[in-house]
């Protein structure tokens, strides 16, 4: 019975950071990227109060929560089958795994 809600309660927290960061892409793309950030650090928190790591699909600043938008708020470049993506607001640097999405093992 705990073992259910818990996985009901990850399936809720997922949707809901989906659906943040749906909201924080677009309104970055409008320009509002202070809310866009307050969207990113509230996902981040959910994310943390039910264990989810959100980091591998989602693309933000690891550090101002921006929400990483080619040429708009970072610039990319590949590099060892990584994506390198500075963040132009606060030149901070995050990697992801580029291309199809594995599980474990690299
Ligand atoms: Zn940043």
């Amino acid at each position: 019975m705990y073992r259910r809600e818990s996985i009901e309660a990850k399936r809720i927290a997922r949707d809901r950071i989906e659906n943040l960061f749906e909201m924080a892409e677009k309104l970055t793309k409008e320009g509002e990227t202070d809310l866009s950030r307050r969207y990113i650090s509230l996902a981040r928190r959910i994310g943390m109060k039910v264990d989810i790591s959100i980091g591998h699909r989602m693309e933000y600043c690891r550090k101002c929560n921006t929400y990483m938008l080619p040429t708009r708020t970072c610039r990319v470049r590949l590099s060892r089958g990584r994506k390198v993506i500075v963040c132009l607001a606060c030149g901070n640097t995050s990697r992801f795994p580029y291309g199809k999405s594995r599980k474990g093992g690299d």
